[in-house]
């Protein structure tokens, strides 16, 4: 349901191609291009370069090829080229017939070799892998000319061709561009173009003897298809001399231009195809589409949402800087999105048996409950029967319970979500000790949330009837790794033996039946999702996408959620939850909404629905930009007013607003302003005086800042020595505990920039 916000936020990417195309260059074409290699299948990562690259085109009237990076005989298959174009169809975007393969233009990089050597800008070379290595010097030390580099013109096109024939071994030669031993940079200290290569290509078969290498295909490929923006990851940046360098010395006219943007990382994830590969390789998931796999195949089949992952390349923006997004974000979007999508029900995962002895046998209540909360906003009921047996979750109840149980245990009452309040009166075990059944009585007077006698029952429990309930496989999925930020070398080491627990559970038989919605919010405990592949051979399996954020419990036990009376026999059929028409005072006030606001429509339909809480954003928005205050309204505000108990009417419009503006100013970071505002609701005021008093704005102060560096390196010295042995990539990893350390205040940038320092002196 998450749609992008109307007016996508601006980056340096977009700026560079709306400048472009201002000044007319390239004669007003944008053309990018996702170029995957097809070695594997696509992940995470790979969507953010998707949504760039297809949305970058898609805003400026331009195309995006999908190109496969194909010039690896050994490692590329036809499965992963198709598992690749349908995982892009898949996150919405579809490149027609603009479907490229590096490997077709193989003759016409030949060609370009040919001319680079005929210019005498490249050579033949019989060095030895090991001995280029080592003439090409090193950071401190320019490198040696190879002894081959003044072959003449004519040797050299003699040599390449016998290399294009198969007349040399392979590893004997290659060919290398000519350009100078003693750059600084070290790609450009006469790179390798060619090598020669005997093993069958997936499309070219036995027909090449040499493939290009990736600077020199990548390059001419762009060239070729007539690509404006080439786009791609930083650890590229010093390959883009190189680009220019090749294009130039190839006499390309209005040649393509490279541009670099940070990739995109994950707390708690561990994301490269050659991970994944021993991953799936050494049996530690059930493959490539295995649900805590952070590949487009292994999110989709857990329930993730394309939607989803659109919103995530859109919130996390396109930085110049390599940065880790914390994985809650991206959790807390898939929640927003499968909330207003996925019908409530119930499913007990761990099944413990309850009989209601004061019901006759065969005796039935049944209960109509909504398929959606009032605030999403949305129709459909389904009818609840609660008969003599049910199930309630194992984990629910406690003989001995610990202070403040508020669920069930011997003597105590519950009450049954949408039913009456039960107590249990005794506890059946079997000969190993083992609780096996409880059994209870029924308050039959206590349906509809009526509680007689002001008697207070603590906790609302899940349930399903045992007579209607269907057999289900519950997967409860959690993190693949146990640490924050997997380490490259020892991640298998890292992995959470823990991920997977599987569940053999009951469904209400709405959830399970066989044309019903593939996403479910199954009460108390997640949004879950229809496995599909299990689904195909006719088993009910469903995967865990993702938890109820937290505080979930006190929502659900809220008496004001519990159930409408029961009516007596069935009642209406469930209806289909495709509708998603609103009901017309709120659609009324959404398309009002939308329309002198311009903000997105996923926070205006929730806006929307009641009138105190648009009367709220109405307010806000006259302090800070409406479509700043509609998202934290709509994602941020509504669930704090929940969890608080408040309607919107008694909270000030212009204080959210304010708040929403301090972050505009930079003032506030996410984090903190979720804070003033739990502050404000909690004991008023106004939040300026919360800031100044909690200490809650940002701080770019530098003596601070590097107090917080110096205190994250002390306390990691084995890290350090790790960085200091090499380990280049953990610089972020201190950025992260430095933030940390300032609980989020103080400036990224900043943070960024005094680690470096530190860690350079
Ligand atoms: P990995 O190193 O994760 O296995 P890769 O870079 O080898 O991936 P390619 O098939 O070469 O995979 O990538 C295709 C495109 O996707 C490239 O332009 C690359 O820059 C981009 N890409 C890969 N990983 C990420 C990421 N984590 N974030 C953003 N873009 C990415
Ligand atoms: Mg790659």
């Amino acid at each position: 349901m998450s749609t992008p916000e109307s007016s996508p936020p601006p980056h340096f990417l977009r700026a560079l191609v709306a400048a472009d195309k201002a000044r007319g260059a390239y004669g007003g074409r944008v053309v990018t291009r996702f170029p995957p290699e097809p070695n594997g299948y696509l992940h995470i990562g790979h969507a953010k370069s998707i949504c760039l690259n297809f949305g970058l085109a898609a805003e400026f009237g331009g195309v995006c090829h999908l190109r496969y990076d194909d010039t690896n005989p050994t490692t590329e298959s036809v499965e992963y080229v198709e598992n690749i174009l349908h995982y892009v169809k898949w996150l919405g975007f579809d490149p027609g017939d603009k479907i490229f393969f590096a490997s077709d233009y193989f003759a016409q990089i030949y060609d370009y070799a040919v001319l680079l050597v005929k210019k005498g800008r490249a050579y033949v070379c019989d060095l030895s892998d090991e001995q280029i290595r080592e003439y090409r010097g090193s950071t401190t030390e320019v490198g040696r000319p190879s002894p081959w580099r003044d072959r003449s013109v004519e040797e050299n096109l003699r040599l390449l061709e016998g290399m294009k024939n198969g007349e040399f071994a392979e590893g004997s030669r290659v060919l290398r561009a000519k350009i100078d031993m003693a750059d600084p940079n070290f790609k450009m200290r006469d790179p390798l173009l060619y090598r020669i290569r005997f093993a069958h290509h997936y499309r070219t078969g036995h027909t090449w003897k040499i493939y290009p290498f990736y600077d020199f295909a990548h390059c001419l490929s762009d060239a070729i298809e007539g690509i404006t923006h080439s786009i791609c990851t930083l650890e590229f940046e010093n390959n883009r001399e190189l680009y220019d360098w090749l294009l130039r010395e190839c006499e390309i006219v209005d040649p393509p231009h490279q541009h670099e943007f940070a990739r995109l990382n994950l707390t708690w994830t561990v994301m490269s195809k050659r991970r994944f590969l021993r991953l799936v390789n050494e049996g530690h998931v059930s493959g490539w589409d295995d649900p805590r796999m952070p590949t487009l195949a292994g999110l989709r089949r857990r329930g993730v949402t394309p939607e989803s992952l659109r919103m995530l390349a859109e919130r996390v923006g396109v930085a110049k800087a390599n940065s880790v997004v914390e994985v809650e974000l991206f959790e807390n979007i898939l929640r927003d999105d499968l909330n207003t999508r996925a019908p409530r029900g119930m499913a007990v995962a761990r099944p413990l048996k309850v009989v209601l002895t004061d019901q006759a046998p065969g005796a039935t209540e049944s209960i109509v409950a909504p398929l959606f909360p009032p605030e999403i906003g949305l129709p459909g009921v389904r009818t609840l029967t609660l008969g003599r047996e049910l199930y309630i979750e194992a984990t629910d109840f406690s003989e001995e319970p610990p202070e403040g149980w508020r669920r069930l245990s011997p003597g105590a009452e519950v009450r049954l979500r949408y039913g009456c309040v039960i107590r249990c009166d005794e506890v059946v075990k079997d000969a190993e000790g083992r609780v096996v059944e409880l059994r209870c009585t029924a308050d039959r007077k206590t349906f509809g949330g009526v509680a007689p006698e002001g008697r207070k029952v603590k906790g609302i429990l899940h349930w399903v009837n045992a007579a209607t309930a269907m057999p289900a496989e519950l997967r409860l999925y959690d993190r693949l790794v146990r640490v924050e930020r997997p380490t490259a070398d020892d991640f298998l080491e890292e992995l959470n033996p823990h991920s997977l627990e599987v569940c053999q559970g009951f469904v209400e038989p709405v959830i399970g039946a066989a044309d019903g919605p593939a996403h479910w919010q199954f009460e108390r405990q997640g949004y879950f999702f229809r496995d599909p592949v299990e689904a195909a051979a006719g088993r009910l399996v469903f995967n865990r996408t993702v938890g109820l954020r937290e505080g979930w419990t006190a929502e659900a036990e809220k008496p004001a959620l519990a159930a409408p009376a029961p009516v007596e026999r069935v009642a209406k059929p469930v209806e289909p939850h495709a509708a998603r028409a609103l009901p017309p005072e709120v659609e009324a006030r959404r398309a009002e909404l939308v329309a002198r606001h311009a903000i997105s429509d996923a926070a205006a339909r929730v806006i929307a629905v009641e009138a105190g809480l648009a009367g709220l954003f109405e307010e806000a928005s006259a302090v800070a930009t409406p479509p700043a205050v509609a998202p934290f309204v709509a994602n941020v505000v509504v669930g704090a007013l929940r969890q608080a108990g408040r309607p919107p009417e008694t909270v000030s419009g212009s204080a959210i607003g304010r708040i929403v503006a301090l972050t505009e100013a930079g003032t506030l970071g996410a984090a903190q302003a979720r804070r003033v505002l739990e502050l404000l609701l909690e004991r008023g005021g106004n939040p300026d005086d919360i800031v100044a008093s909690e200490g809650l704005a940002r701080v770019d102060d530098p003596a601070a800042i590097a107090g917080w560096v110096a205190a994250a390196l002390a306390a990691h010295p084995g890290e350090l020595a790790r960085y200091k042995a090499g380990q280049a990539s953990l610089a972020g990893f201190f950025v992260g505990k430095a933030l940390k350390l300032s609980a989020g205040r103080a400036d990224a940038a900043a943070v960024q920039a005094a680690v470096n320092a530190a860690l350079a002196g």
